[in-house]
Protein backbone atom coordinates (compact mmCIF):
# COMPACT_ATOMS: atom_id res chain seq x y z
CA UNK A 1 0.00 0.00 0.00
CA UNK A 2 3.10 2.44 0.35
CA UNK A 3 3.78 4.51 -2.00
CA UNK A 4 0.96 4.25 -4.00
CA UNK A 5 -1.15 7.09 -4.58
CA UNK A 6 -4.74 7.83 -3.58
CA UNK A 7 -7.23 8.37 -6.12
CA UNK A 8 -10.86 10.25 -6.35
CA UNK A 9 -12.25 9.77 -10.10
CA UNK A 10 -15.50 11.86 -10.07
CA UNK A 11 -17.42 10.55 -13.05
CA UNK A 12 -16.71 6.86 -13.13
CA UNK A 13 -19.06 5.97 -15.44
CA UNK A 14 -18.00 8.15 -18.88
CA UNK A 15 -15.96 8.02 -21.19
CA UNK A 16 -12.89 9.48 -18.97
CA UNK A 17 -14.03 7.55 -16.32
CA UNK A 18 -13.48 4.26 -18.57
CA UNK A 19 -10.05 5.52 -19.70
CA UNK A 20 -8.85 6.17 -16.30
CA UNK A 21 -9.99 3.18 -15.15
CA UNK A 22 -8.17 1.40 -18.12
CA UNK A 23 -4.90 3.40 -16.79
CA UNK A 24 -5.52 2.22 -13.39
CA UNK A 25 -6.48 -1.47 -13.65
CA UNK A 26 -2.78 -1.61 -15.67
CA UNK A 27 -1.06 -0.31 -12.62
CA UNK A 28 -2.80 -1.57 -9.61
CA UNK A 29 0.68 -1.18 -7.79
CA UNK A 30 1.15 2.39 -8.59
CA UNK A 31 -2.46 3.42 -7.58
CA UNK A 32 -5.80 3.06 -4.84
CA UNK A 33 -9.09 4.20 -6.54
CA UNK A 34 -10.37 5.09 -2.67
CA UNK A 35 -13.90 7.57 -4.12
CA UNK A 36 -15.35 7.23 -7.06
CA UNK A 37 -19.11 8.75 -8.13
CA UNK A 38 -21.54 8.36 -11.22
CA UNK A 39 -24.65 10.19 -11.92
CA UNK A 40 -27.24 7.20 -13.63
CA UNK A 41 -25.12 4.43 -14.21
CA UNK A 42 -25.78 2.30 -11.29
CA UNK A 43 -25.19 -1.04 -12.84
CA UNK A 44 -21.66 0.12 -14.13
CA UNK A 45 -20.61 1.79 -10.76
CA UNK A 46 -21.82 -1.08 -9.23
CA UNK A 47 -19.58 -3.21 -11.10
CA UNK A 48 -16.40 -0.19 -10.56
CA UNK A 49 -17.07 -0.56 -7.06
CA UNK A 50 -16.93 -4.40 -6.46
CA UNK A 51 -13.15 -4.74 -8.90
CA UNK A 52 -11.46 -1.83 -7.72
CA UNK A 53 -12.49 -2.40 -4.22
CA UNK A 54 -13.49 1.23 -3.78
CA UNK A 55 -14.45 2.71 -0.35
CA UNK A 56 -15.99 5.95 -1.02
CA UNK A 57 -19.31 5.62 -3.43
CA UNK A 58 -21.25 8.22 -4.56
CA UNK A 59 -24.16 8.23 -6.87
CA UNK A 60 -25.04 11.81 -7.53
CA UNK A 61 -28.93 11.33 -8.81
CA UNK A 62 -30.38 9.61 -6.30
CA UNK A 63 -33.36 8.28 -8.50
CA UNK A 64 -31.28 4.78 -9.48
CA UNK A 65 -29.97 4.05 -6.30
CA UNK A 66 -32.17 1.06 -5.78
CA UNK A 67 -30.49 -0.96 -8.27
CA UNK A 68 -27.22 -0.05 -6.49
CA UNK A 69 -25.15 -4.03 -5.63
CA UNK A 70 -21.76 -2.75 -4.41
CA UNK A 71 -20.42 -3.87 -1.82
CA UNK A 72 -19.02 -0.61 -0.29
CA UNK A 73 -22.10 1.94 1.44
CA UNK A 74 -23.37 4.13 -1.24
CA UNK A 75 -23.97 7.77 -0.84
CA UNK A 76 -26.50 9.68 -2.57
CA UNK A 77 -26.67 13.52 -4.12
CA UNK A 78 -25.05 16.36 -4.68
CA UNK A 79 -23.73 17.42 -1.77
CA UNK A 80 -22.22 13.82 -1.41
CA UNK A 81 -20.76 14.09 -4.53
CA UNK A 82 -19.31 17.38 -3.02
CA UNK A 83 -18.18 15.86 0.10
CA UNK A 84 -16.56 12.89 -2.03
CA UNK A 85 -14.08 15.42 -3.33
CA UNK A 86 -12.89 17.01 -0.30
CA UNK A 87 -11.88 13.19 1.18
CA UNK A 88 -8.01 13.59 1.26
CA UNK A 89 -5.80 12.00 -1.03
CA UNK A 90 -3.28 12.24 -3.80
CA UNK A 91 -5.42 13.34 -6.79
CA UNK A 92 -9.13 13.85 -7.84
CA UNK A 93 -9.66 13.06 -11.12
CA UNK A 94 -13.31 15.38 -12.24
CA UNK A 95 -14.66 13.31 -15.62
CA UNK A 96 -17.69 15.12 -14.95
CA UNK A 97 -19.43 16.07 -17.84
CA UNK A 98 -20.64 20.06 -17.58
CA UNK A 99 -21.13 22.45 -15.02
CA UNK A 100 -22.06 19.91 -12.53
CA UNK A 101 -18.52 19.30 -11.89
CA UNK A 102 -17.89 23.02 -10.71
CA UNK A 103 -18.67 22.59 -6.93
CA UNK A 104 -16.82 18.73 -6.36
CA UNK A 105 -14.18 20.46 -8.23
CA UNK A 106 -13.63 23.61 -6.57
CA UNK A 107 -14.09 21.46 -2.98
CA UNK A 108 -11.18 18.86 -4.03
CA UNK A 109 -8.39 22.35 -4.95
CA UNK A 110 -10.03 24.32 -1.22
CA UNK A 111 -9.13 20.87 0.69
CA UNK A 112 -5.95 20.85 -0.60
CA UNK A 113 -6.26 18.22 -2.97
CA UNK A 114 -4.99 18.19 -6.43
CA UNK A 115 -6.54 18.25 -9.49
CA UNK A 116 -6.41 16.52 -12.85
CA UNK A 117 -9.33 18.21 -14.97
CA UNK A 118 -10.63 16.96 -17.86
CA UNK A 119 -14.29 18.44 -17.24
CA UNK A 120 -13.60 22.10 -19.36
CA UNK A 121 -16.83 22.88 -18.66
CA UNK A 122 -15.61 23.85 -15.03
CA UNK A 123 -12.36 25.76 -15.90
CA UNK A 124 -14.22 27.94 -18.67
CA UNK A 125 -17.04 29.11 -16.21
CA UNK A 126 -14.42 29.31 -12.74
CA UNK A 127 -10.95 29.38 -14.37
CA UNK A 128 -10.12 32.55 -12.17
CA UNK A 129 -11.21 31.19 -8.89
CA UNK A 130 -9.30 27.71 -9.83
CA UNK A 131 -6.14 29.53 -10.71
CA UNK A 132 -6.23 31.73 -7.55
CA UNK A 133 -7.35 28.45 -4.69
CA UNK A 134 -4.73 26.58 -6.34
CA UNK A 135 -2.12 28.84 -5.98
CA UNK A 136 -3.41 29.75 -2.29
CA UNK A 137 -3.76 25.63 -1.03
CA UNK A 138 -0.30 25.12 -3.16
CA UNK A 139 -2.36 22.66 -4.87
CA UNK A 140 -1.53 21.65 -8.88
CA UNK A 141 -4.11 21.79 -11.46
CA UNK A 142 -3.36 19.00 -14.24
CA UNK A 143 -4.91 19.51 -17.47
CA UNK A 144 -6.16 16.07 -18.75
CA UNK A 145 -7.71 17.68 -22.32
CA UNK A 146 -5.27 16.03 -24.78
CA UNK A 147 -4.72 19.67 -26.23
CA UNK A 148 -3.51 21.45 -22.87
CA UNK A 149 -1.75 18.22 -21.44
CA UNK A 150 0.26 18.44 -24.85
CA UNK A 151 0.84 22.53 -24.21
CA UNK A 152 1.68 21.80 -20.10
CA UNK A 153 4.11 19.40 -21.59
CA UNK A 154 6.05 21.26 -24.52
CA UNK A 155 5.85 24.35 -21.91
CA UNK A 156 8.93 24.86 -19.55
CA UNK A 157 8.35 25.71 -15.98
CA UNK A 158 7.77 29.16 -15.38
CA UNK A 159 8.56 29.53 -19.01
CA UNK A 160 5.51 31.67 -20.47
CA UNK A 161 7.26 34.76 -20.69
CA UNK A 162 9.82 33.40 -23.43
CA UNK A 163 6.46 31.86 -25.26
CA UNK A 164 5.19 33.80 -28.68
CA UNK A 165 2.08 31.76 -29.28
CA UNK A 166 0.46 28.38 -28.92
CA UNK A 167 -1.03 26.03 -31.21
CA UNK A 168 -4.19 24.10 -30.38
CA UNK A 169 -5.30 21.12 -32.94
CA UNK A 170 -8.52 20.34 -33.65
CA UNK A 171 -9.66 17.03 -35.69
CA UNK A 172 -12.46 18.77 -37.16
CA UNK A 173 -15.01 16.47 -36.12
CA UNK A 174 -17.55 14.44 -38.51
CA UNK A 175 -18.60 17.28 -40.55
CA UNK A 176 -15.25 19.12 -41.25
CA UNK A 177 -16.15 17.68 -45.29
CA UNK A 178 -19.81 18.19 -45.38
CA UNK A 179 -21.00 20.59 -47.80
CA UNK A 180 -22.26 23.78 -45.36
CA UNK A 181 -25.84 23.03 -47.28
CA UNK A 182 -26.22 19.58 -45.96
CA UNK A 183 -25.07 20.87 -41.86
CA UNK A 184 -29.17 21.77 -41.27
CA UNK A 185 -30.11 18.43 -41.97
CA UNK A 186 -27.47 17.09 -39.52
CA UNK A 187 -29.36 14.51 -36.91
CA UNK A 188 -28.39 13.45 -33.35
CA UNK A 189 -27.05 10.32 -34.62
CA UNK A 190 -25.16 11.54 -36.90
CA UNK A 191 -23.49 14.34 -34.85
CA UNK A 192 -22.29 11.66 -31.76
CA UNK A 193 -20.31 9.38 -34.34
CA UNK A 194 -17.01 11.25 -33.98
CA UNK A 195 -14.10 10.17 -36.56
CA UNK A 196 -11.56 9.95 -34.01
CA UNK A 197 -12.09 10.15 -30.29
CA UNK A 198 -14.83 7.83 -28.47
CA UNK A 199 -16.22 10.55 -26.20
CA UNK A 200 -19.67 11.13 -24.46
CA UNK A 201 -22.72 12.47 -26.34
CA UNK A 202 -22.03 16.21 -25.23
CA UNK A 203 -18.37 16.73 -26.06
CA UNK A 204 -19.30 14.78 -29.25
CA UNK A 205 -22.08 17.46 -30.54
CA UNK A 206 -19.13 19.91 -29.29
CA UNK A 207 -16.37 18.19 -31.29
CA UNK A 208 -19.06 18.51 -34.28
CA UNK A 209 -20.38 22.07 -33.92
CA UNK A 210 -16.40 23.38 -32.71
CA UNK A 211 -17.41 24.42 -29.95
CA UNK A 212 -15.28 22.18 -28.22
CA UNK A 213 -11.88 24.43 -29.56
CA UNK A 214 -13.99 27.38 -28.70
CA UNK A 215 -14.17 26.13 -24.88
CA UNK A 216 -10.49 24.77 -25.57
CA UNK A 217 -8.93 28.41 -26.31
CA UNK A 218 -10.68 29.65 -23.17
CA UNK A 219 -9.75 26.99 -21.47
CA UNK A 220 -5.74 27.65 -22.55
CA UNK A 221 -5.88 31.00 -21.82
CA UNK A 222 -7.35 30.18 -17.93
CA UNK A 223 -4.68 27.42 -17.36
CA UNK A 224 -1.40 28.77 -19.14
CA UNK A 225 -2.50 32.51 -18.36
CA UNK A 226 -2.00 33.68 -22.07
CA UNK A 227 -3.61 36.09 -24.20
CA UNK A 228 -6.14 34.96 -27.00
CA UNK A 229 -4.70 36.78 -29.45
CA UNK A 230 -1.24 34.19 -28.42
CA UNK A 231 -4.19 31.03 -29.24
CA UNK A 232 -3.85 29.74 -32.94
CA UNK A 233 -6.43 26.77 -33.79
CA UNK A 234 -5.67 24.68 -36.73
CA UNK A 235 -7.52 21.85 -38.31
CA UNK A 236 -5.52 18.73 -38.43
CA UNK A 237 -7.72 15.39 -38.99
CA UNK A 238 -5.19 12.64 -38.14
CA UNK A 239 -5.27 13.99 -34.93
CA UNK A 240 -1.77 13.12 -33.94
CA UNK A 241 -0.10 16.19 -32.49
CA UNK A 242 -2.16 17.49 -29.58
CA UNK A 243 -0.83 20.99 -29.34
CA UNK A 244 2.30 23.03 -30.20
CA UNK A 245 4.35 25.73 -28.21
CA UNK A 246 6.04 28.73 -30.32
CA UNK A 247 9.08 30.29 -28.54
CA UNK A 248 10.04 33.50 -29.01
CA UNK A 249 13.53 32.60 -30.38
CA UNK A 250 12.01 30.38 -33.09
CA UNK A 251 12.06 26.76 -31.46
CA UNK A 252 8.37 24.86 -31.64
CA UNK A 253 7.98 22.34 -29.49
CA UNK A 254 4.82 20.06 -30.35
CA UNK A 255 3.52 17.10 -28.75
CA UNK A 256 2.73 13.98 -30.48
CA UNK A 257 0.80 10.86 -29.55
CA UNK A 258 -1.87 8.64 -30.92
CA UNK A 259 -5.40 9.55 -30.05
CA UNK A 260 -5.97 7.41 -26.44
CA UNK A 261 -6.90 9.49 -22.98
CA UNK A 262 -5.09 7.14 -21.28
CA UNK A 263 -1.93 9.44 -22.21
CA UNK A 264 -2.54 12.53 -21.06
CA UNK A 265 -4.44 11.21 -18.01
CA UNK A 266 -1.06 8.87 -17.22
CA UNK A 267 0.83 12.42 -17.56
CA UNK A 268 -1.54 14.01 -15.23
CA UNK A 269 -1.39 11.57 -12.66
CA UNK A 270 2.44 10.64 -12.83
CA UNK A 271 3.41 13.87 -13.66
CA UNK A 272 6.67 14.91 -13.64
CA UNK A 273 7.35 11.10 -13.93
CA UNK A 274 6.23 8.39 -17.16
CA UNK A 275 4.84 5.38 -16.82
CA UNK A 276 5.43 2.54 -19.30
CA UNK A 277 2.00 1.93 -21.06
CA UNK A 278 2.71 -0.35 -23.59
CA UNK A 279 1.26 1.26 -25.74
CA UNK A 280 0.99 0.87 -29.85
CA UNK A 281 4.48 2.65 -31.04
CA UNK A 282 4.50 5.75 -32.98
CA UNK A 283 6.74 5.47 -36.42
CA UNK A 284 6.47 8.82 -38.54
CA UNK A 285 7.94 6.65 -41.50
CA UNK A 286 4.95 4.68 -41.04
CA UNK A 287 2.39 8.12 -41.15
CA UNK A 288 2.36 8.84 -44.36
CA UNK A 289 0.27 12.16 -44.02
CA UNK A 290 -0.12 14.43 -41.59
CA UNK A 291 -2.46 17.54 -42.82
CA UNK A 292 -3.24 20.80 -41.60
CA UNK A 293 -4.98 23.49 -42.59
CA UNK A 294 -7.08 26.79 -41.46
CA UNK A 295 -10.76 26.39 -39.82
CA UNK A 296 -13.68 27.45 -41.75
CA UNK A 297 -15.70 29.75 -39.85
CA UNK A 298 -18.43 29.67 -42.14
CA UNK A 299 -19.20 26.41 -41.31
CA UNK A 300 -17.65 26.51 -37.98
CA UNK A 301 -19.26 29.98 -36.74
CA UNK A 302 -19.39 28.52 -32.74
CA UNK A 303 -15.70 28.57 -32.84
CA UNK A 304 -14.97 32.26 -33.36
CA UNK A 305 -16.60 32.81 -30.32
CA UNK A 306 -14.13 31.17 -28.28
CA UNK A 307 -11.58 34.06 -29.22
CA UNK A 308 -14.51 37.08 -29.32
CA UNK A 309 -15.75 36.10 -25.58
CA UNK A 310 -12.17 36.22 -24.17
CA UNK A 311 -11.77 39.78 -26.48
CA UNK A 312 -15.12 41.67 -26.20
CA UNK A 313 -16.38 42.60 -22.65
CA UNK A 314 -19.62 42.78 -23.25
CA UNK A 315 -19.66 38.98 -23.47
CA UNK A 316 -19.34 36.21 -20.61
CA UNK A 317 -17.46 32.44 -21.45
CA UNK A 318 -20.01 31.55 -17.96
CA UNK A 319 -22.74 32.38 -20.37
CA UNK A 320 -21.62 30.82 -23.51
CA UNK A 321 -21.01 27.42 -21.82
CA UNK A 322 -24.14 27.95 -20.03
CA UNK A 323 -26.13 28.68 -23.52
CA UNK A 324 -24.27 25.67 -25.25
CA UNK A 325 -25.14 23.03 -22.51
CA UNK A 326 -28.81 24.00 -23.16
CA UNK A 327 -28.86 23.96 -26.82
CA UNK A 328 -26.69 20.85 -27.29
CA UNK A 329 -28.94 19.09 -24.62
CA UNK A 330 -32.14 20.28 -26.91
CA UNK A 331 -30.23 19.18 -30.09
CA UNK A 332 -29.82 16.20 -28.86
CA UNK A 333 -33.78 15.78 -27.60
CA UNK A 334 -34.36 16.66 -31.30
CA UNK A 335 -35.92 19.64 -30.46
CA UNK A 336 -34.11 21.98 -32.17
CA UNK A 337 -31.59 21.82 -36.12
CA UNK A 338 -27.98 21.27 -35.17
CA UNK A 339 -27.07 25.19 -36.78
CA UNK A 340 -29.58 26.32 -34.23
CA UNK A 341 -26.87 25.58 -31.78
CA UNK A 342 -24.84 28.40 -32.76
CA UNK A 343 -27.66 30.82 -33.26
CA UNK A 344 -29.06 29.76 -29.45
CA UNK A 345 -25.35 30.60 -28.23
CA UNK A 346 -25.29 33.66 -30.38
CA UNK A 347 -28.24 35.42 -29.28
CA UNK A 348 -28.19 34.28 -25.48
CA UNK A 349 -25.07 35.75 -25.28
CA UNK A 350 -25.88 39.28 -26.90
CA UNK A 351 -29.40 39.17 -24.63
CA UNK A 352 -27.79 38.11 -21.46
CA UNK A 353 -26.96 41.09 -18.85
CA UNK A 354 -23.66 40.38 -18.26
CA UNK A 355 -22.56 40.46 -14.60
CA UNK A 356 -19.09 40.15 -13.54
CA UNK A 357 -18.61 36.57 -10.78
CA UNK A 358 -17.27 37.54 -7.30
CA UNK A 359 -17.34 33.79 -6.55
CA UNK A 360 -18.26 30.30 -7.58
CA UNK A 361 -22.05 30.66 -6.23
CA UNK A 362 -22.25 33.86 -8.76
CA UNK A 363 -21.06 31.36 -11.48
CA UNK A 364 -24.11 29.25 -10.14
CA UNK A 365 -26.05 31.92 -10.19
CA UNK A 366 -25.07 33.19 -14.15
CA UNK A 367 -25.47 30.13 -14.99
CA UNK A 368 -28.66 29.48 -13.77
CA UNK A 369 -30.28 32.72 -15.40
CA UNK A 370 -28.85 31.95 -18.85
CA UNK A 371 -29.98 28.54 -18.84
CA UNK A 372 -33.35 30.34 -18.58
CA UNK A 373 -32.69 32.89 -20.70
CA UNK A 374 -31.31 30.26 -23.60
CA UNK A 375 -34.76 27.66 -22.70
CA UNK A 376 -36.82 30.29 -23.09
CA UNK A 377 -35.38 31.98 -26.65
CA UNK A 378 -35.94 27.64 -27.73
CA UNK A 379 -39.40 27.76 -26.82
CA UNK A 380 -40.00 30.91 -28.25
CA UNK A 381 -37.91 30.87 -31.57
CA UNK A 382 -35.96 27.56 -32.55
CA UNK A 383 -38.28 24.55 -31.11
CA UNK A 384 -39.01 22.29 -33.91
P1 LIG B 1 -19.54 11.20 -20.46
O1 LIG B 1 -20.89 11.69 -20.81
O2 LIG B 1 -19.03 9.97 -21.12
O3 LIG B 1 -19.45 10.95 -18.87
C1 LIG B 1 -19.90 11.90 -17.97
C2 LIG B 1 -19.74 11.41 -16.52
O4 LIG B 1 -20.31 12.38 -15.65
C3 LIG B 1 -20.47 10.10 -16.25
O5 LIG B 1 -19.78 9.40 -15.24
C4 LIG B 1 -21.83 10.58 -15.71
O6 LIG B 1 -22.47 9.63 -14.87
C5 LIG B 1 -21.41 11.80 -14.90
N1 LIG B 1 -22.46 12.81 -14.83
C6 LIG B 1 -23.38 13.14 -15.78
N2 LIG B 1 -24.20 14.12 -15.34
C7 LIG B 1 -23.77 14.41 -14.07
C8 LIG B 1 -24.23 15.32 -13.08
N3 LIG B 1 -25.27 16.14 -13.30
N4 LIG B 1 -23.59 15.34 -11.89
C9 LIG B 1 -22.53 14.51 -11.65
N5 LIG B 1 -22.05 13.62 -12.54
C10 LIG B 1 -22.67 13.59 -13.75
O7 LIG B 1 -18.55 12.42 -20.68
P2 LIG B 1 -17.00 12.38 -21.07
O8 LIG B 1 -16.28 11.42 -20.19
O9 LIG B 1 -16.84 12.29 -22.53
O10 LIG B 1 -16.56 13.87 -20.68
C11 LIG B 1 -16.39 14.26 -19.33
C12 LIG B 1 -15.69 15.62 -19.30
O11 LIG B 1 -14.38 15.48 -19.82
C13 LIG B 1 -16.38 16.69 -20.15
O12 LIG B 1 -16.28 17.92 -19.53
C14 LIG B 1 -15.58 16.68 -21.45
O13 LIG B 1 -15.60 17.92 -22.10
C15 LIG B 1 -14.18 16.37 -20.92
N6 LIG B 1 -13.31 15.73 -21.90
C16 LIG B 1 -13.62 14.49 -22.38
C17 LIG B 1 -12.81 13.85 -23.30
C18 LIG B 1 -13.12 12.46 -23.79
O14 LIG B 1 -12.29 11.87 -24.48
N7 LIG B 1 -14.27 11.90 -23.47
C19 LIG B 1 -11.61 14.51 -23.81
C20 LIG B 1 -11.35 15.80 -23.22
C21 LIG B 1 -12.17 16.38 -22.30
P3 LIG B 1 -23.49 8.48 -15.48
O15 LIG B 1 -22.78 7.88 -16.65
O16 LIG B 1 -23.62 7.53 -14.34
O17 LIG B 1 -24.75 9.16 -15.83
MG1 LIG C 1 -9.56 18.29 -26.36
Amino acid sequence: MKNKKNIILLGATGSIGESSLRLLRKNKEKFNLVGVSAHNNTELLSKIVNEFDVPNVVLSNPKNAKSYYGKSELNIGHSSLIELAKISCDIVISGIIGLSGLHPAFAAISVGNNLAIANKETLVSGGKFFVQKSHEKKVKILPVDSEHSAIFQCLEKNNICNVDFITLTASGGPFLNMPIENFRNIKPEHAIKHPVWKMGQKISVDSATMFNKALEIIEASVLFNIKSDKIEVTIHPEHIIHGLVHYKDGSVLANLGFPDMITPLSVALNWPTRLNLNLKKLSLNKISNLSFFEPDFKKFPGLKLGWEVLQNPNYSPVILNASNEIAVDAFLKNKVKFTDIYNIVYETLNVCKISVPKNIDDIIEIDRTTRMVSLDLIKRKFQK
